[in-house]
This record gives structure tokens, C-alpha cells and sequence, in this order.
């Protein structure tokens, strides 16, 4: 077997295969593997994670797989007040409420149960198949949001959440997208929680070493700096062309994303289904902005160092320093069209607009990091953008039957291939999990 990407969902189906005693190559194109994880170095042997990272409760495929590599879980730190900051006021509240008016408030609520309740109609191993798919799918979000709404800081706060969720605006994202999105998390809360949601726990030694640890466990089998250019197939096999070389297998896995598989070229030319999904299938745009202090010091002023604004260009903050709290570590994001406007400016002047954010959120000590990081995931070759690819309205009631569906010894894995935590690490994992069985069982290598 074959498997196109070393990011968690192409490592976890090659140690799936590989237990179960077949022979398999990864091919990856970067020099490293983990994908869209990565782990940076601030220091002491302390990492922070620029791309995926937190895990939580329902996640359990890729807990799982954690606690079988030995890699630890660690509670995000969330002690404290939230900073809410929109036009213009900031102020502090406890646990997930913020205080707004209670017109705001409710309207909040509203919108909430209202995407719980239509999520709960959708099947999430087949949104195309729900009632009302085409007239969701043909329903922009920013449209939906804009119906279900009175207020204007209702509106902002769920652009905001769309934002960091997807690195889209709403108006980029089919209702059905974000109702299959929700309903693959199980409620629109799990997405937004930090306690006892999607933003709980952090793995010991950042996300990445989940990838590296299977990488190491697979030796030889990995090899990076090929990326894939073409796959052929024909009645005995697959031959993938990588780096100029020539690599036979009975099949293939290609756990990349849509996006990036859509640049592999396919000789049969894949169905015009599949072909489709893959050119209106887009990733988000998202930044993460990645400030190093001596000490988390907003913790001394009682603050969680979460915080919701629309000071711009960072949209959310969270505290995300290792977990003895020996360094200070503030995360920021910036996502859809600020992150685009971001990316234009000068280097220098990137990090004085978000280290201005941090210091209007927690204070003037704010303005001294030791260590200023950013990643801007859409300027990655082999990403080109995160923290998910959606399907642009329209896109997944005509084309998403084609998600999984094998194109004859092709498969298909990755976060978006997901029915469950799609979009996320475990879902990347239950992808692979799910590619790995479809191989085996389609090369009927399973009782
Ligand atoms: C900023 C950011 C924040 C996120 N936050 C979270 C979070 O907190 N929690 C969470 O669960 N998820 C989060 N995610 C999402 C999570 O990281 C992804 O869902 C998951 O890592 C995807 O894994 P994957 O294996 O499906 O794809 P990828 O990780 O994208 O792996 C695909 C691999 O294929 C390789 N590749 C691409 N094209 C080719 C080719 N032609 N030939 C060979 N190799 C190729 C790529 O280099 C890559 O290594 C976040 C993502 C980002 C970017």
C-alpha cells in the first residue's frame, strides 16, 4: 500500500496497515511530517503548537491514539475571568456567558439552539442526504445568521466564532457546511467549549509529537521531500510518481486535502464527481500569532487569558502556555479577510498590530515578549491554507457523495473525509482508521 501524506490521518492509517502485517510507504512532500501540526521550540525544552492542537471530550480516536504513543493529555489553562472587548468596551466575565445586554444575550442563545436543533436533522456520514440539503446548502450562512438575529453584536460575535472555527466568513460557508460541521462535533457548544468542549486538553509536547512518534515507529517506510505528482492505476495496482521515482502498491491512500489532492494529476482521470468536489472544496485562511512572556502574568490579575474582540486583527486569544506555567505563552487568531489584510502588511509592523491586541486585552506588559512567533497557514505550499477545507455553498448537496467514495484503487482519508470531529485531529485519525479498513478489506485481507 501506498499512502499519499505524513499528516496524522496518512501516519495513522500506514500503522493500521502496518499492524496488520501489510507492507506500506508513506509519501510525504514536506521535509518533516504532522501536517498541519507543528510544534515550535521557545525554549527549555518547551514547544507550542502552531497549527492543531487541542483535543476534548467524544475525541476519542485520537485520545486513543495518544495515550497508545504515550502521549499525554494536560487541562488548557482556564482559571478565571474572559476578557470581552466590542466596540470600543472591554469587560470581564466568568465561564461562557459573557456580560451583554440581555436582548444580546438572548439573541445569542437563540441562534445557538437554533443551529443545534437543525444540526440534529442532519446525518453527518451523509449531509447530502438530509431533507432540506439543497435549500441549506443554497442558504449562505451569513444569510442564515442575518434571519435568525436582531442584534448587531450577536451577529458579530458569531462571525468571530465562524471565523476561528472555519478561517472563513459566514458568507463563504453553506448552512448545510456548518449544520454537517456541528453535527460531526455533536452540538455547536462542543466547537466553542473550552471546558468540556473542543478546546479542553492539550497533549504534552504539542500535537506534533503524535505524528512524530508514528513516523519513528514506521522507520524507513516514510519518506518526505516527494511530493506526489501523479497517480496511475490500472487492473493490478496503483503506480504513484513521486520525486521523480516510480512506486507500484495494490492501492492508495491519499490523506491530503482536497485542495492538494486536486493538483495530483490522475491517469484514469478521476469521475467528473469527485473532480468537482475537489476544485469547490477551499481552505480557510487562518493566522496564529504566538507571544513568549517570562510568566502567564494575567493570570495574577485573575484572568483566563481567553478573550473575544473586535479590535482586530486578532479576533481570539487564548492562554497557551506549557503546562507548568513556566513560561507565558499568549495565542492569537486571525482569521478569513483580516488574515489576508494581515499577511500584506511589512513583518515588523504584523507584529506591533498584534502585540498592540494583546496589550488593549490584558495590559501594558503585554507589549515586552520575549519571543514573537506567527503562521500563516495559507502561505504553506503543501497546506495552502487551515484549519479545514469547506465546500463552497452548493458544493456538498451535488458533489459530497464523491467524499469517500473510492476512485477505484484510490481512497480517500483526511480531516474532511471525517463523519465524526470532522475537520479536527480526531477526525483525521478516524480517517485514516477508516481508509486502512476499506484497503484491507477491498484487497479482502480481513475475515
Ligand atoms: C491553525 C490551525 C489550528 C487548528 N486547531 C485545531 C485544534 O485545536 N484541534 C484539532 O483537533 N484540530 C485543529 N486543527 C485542524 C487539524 O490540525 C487538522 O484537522 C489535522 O491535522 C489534519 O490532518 P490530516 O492528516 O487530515 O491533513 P494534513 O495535516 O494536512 O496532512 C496532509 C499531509 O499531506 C502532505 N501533502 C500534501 N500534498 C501532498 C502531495 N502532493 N504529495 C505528498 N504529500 C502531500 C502535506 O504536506 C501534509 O503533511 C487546526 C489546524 C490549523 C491549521
Amino acid at each position: 500500500m501506498i499512502v499519499v501524506g505524513a499528516g496524522l490521518a496518512g501516519l495513522t492509517a500506514a500503522r493500521a496497515l502496518s499492524a496488520a502485517g501489510r507492507s506500506v510507504r508513506v509519501v510525504e512532500a514536506r521535509d518533516r511530517v504532522g501536517g498541519r501540526t507543528l510544534n515550535a521550540s521557545i525554549g527549555d525544552g518547551n514547544v507550542v503548537e502552531m497549527g492543531g492542537q487541542w483535543v476534548g471530550p467524544t475525541q476519542d480516536r485520537v485520545l486513543a491514539l495518544a495515550a497508545e504513543l504515550g502521549v499525554e493529555t494536560f487541562p488548557t489553562y482556564y482559571d478565571g475571568r474572559n476578557v470581552l472587548d466590542l466596540a470600543g468596551k472591554r469587560r470581564t466575565y466568568k465561564g461562557t456567558i459573557p456580560r451583554l445586554g440581555p436582548h444580546v444575550l438572548l439573541d445569542i442563545e437563540r441562534a445557538r439552539r437554533k443551529v443545534n436543533k437543525l444540526s440534529r436533522d442532519i446525518p453527518s456520514e451523509a449531509p447530502w442526504q438530509a431533507r432540506k440539503a439543497a435549500e441549506y446548502d443554497a442558504t449562505t450562512l451569513a444569510a442564515f445568521i442575518e434571519k435568525i438575529t436582531w442584534t448587531r453584536k450577536a451577529r458579530d460575535l458569531l462571525e468571530i466564532a465562524v471565523g476561528t472555527l472555519m478561517g472563513t466568513g459566514s458568507g463563504e460557508q453553506s448552512l448545510l457546511g456548518m449544520l454537517f460541521y456541528v453535527s460531526a462535533a455533536g452540538s455547536f457548544d462542543m466547537l466553542i467549549d473550552t471546558e468540556g468542549g473542543a478546546q479542553q486538553d492539550r497533549l504534552v509536547g504539542g500535537s506534533q509529537e503524535l505524528s512524530l512518534r508514528m513516523a519513528e515507529e514506521l522507520g524507513d517506510a516514510v519518506a518526505l521531500s516527494a511530493p506526489v505528482t501523479r497517480i496511475s492505476q490500472d487492473a493490478s495496482g496503483v503506480t504513484v510518481t513521486a520525486a521523480g521515482a516510480e512506486l507500484r502498491a495494490q492501492r492508495a491512500i491519499v490523506a491530503v486535502p482536497p485542495p492538494l489532492a486536486a493538483r495530483i494529476s490522475y491517469d484514469p482521470p478521476l469521475g467528473g464527481q469527485r473532480d468537482q468536489l475537489m476544485q469547490r472544496t477551499a481552505s480557510g485562511t487562518l493566522t496564529k500569532c504566538v507571544a513568549v512572556y517570562p510568566d502567564p502574568f494575567w493570570r495574577e490579575e485573575g484572568l483566563t487569558g481567553e478573550a473575544v474582540t473586535d479590535a482586530r486583527p486578532v479576533t481570539t486569544t487564548f492562554d497557551n502556555s506549557p503546562p507548568d506555567g513556566s513560561r507565558g505563552v499568549m495565542l492569537g487568531f486571525i482569521a478569513g479577510r483580516d488574515a489576508v489584510e494581515h499577511a500584506r502588511r511589512p513583518e515588523a509592523e504584523r507584529q506591533g498590530a498584534v502585540i498592540d491586541n494583546f496589550a488593549r486585552l490584558f495590559g501594558e506588559q503585554a507589549r515586552q515578549p520575549a519571543i514573537y512567533l506567527e503562521q500563516a497557514w495559507s502561505e504553506e505550499e503543501w497546506s495552502r491554507g487551515g484549519p479545514v477545507c469547506s465546500p463552497s455553498p452548493g458544493a456538498l448537496s451535488a458533489y459530497g457523495e464523491a467524499l469517500r467514495r473510492p476512485a477505484g484503487r484510490v481512497h480517500w482519508a483526511g480531516a474532511e473525509t471525517a463523519t465524526i470531529w470532522c475537520g479536527y485531529m480526531d477526525g483525521a485519525v478516524r480517517s485514516g482508521e477508516r481508509a486502512a479498513e476499506e484497503t484491507l478489506d477491498s484487497e479482502g485481507w480481513r475475515l
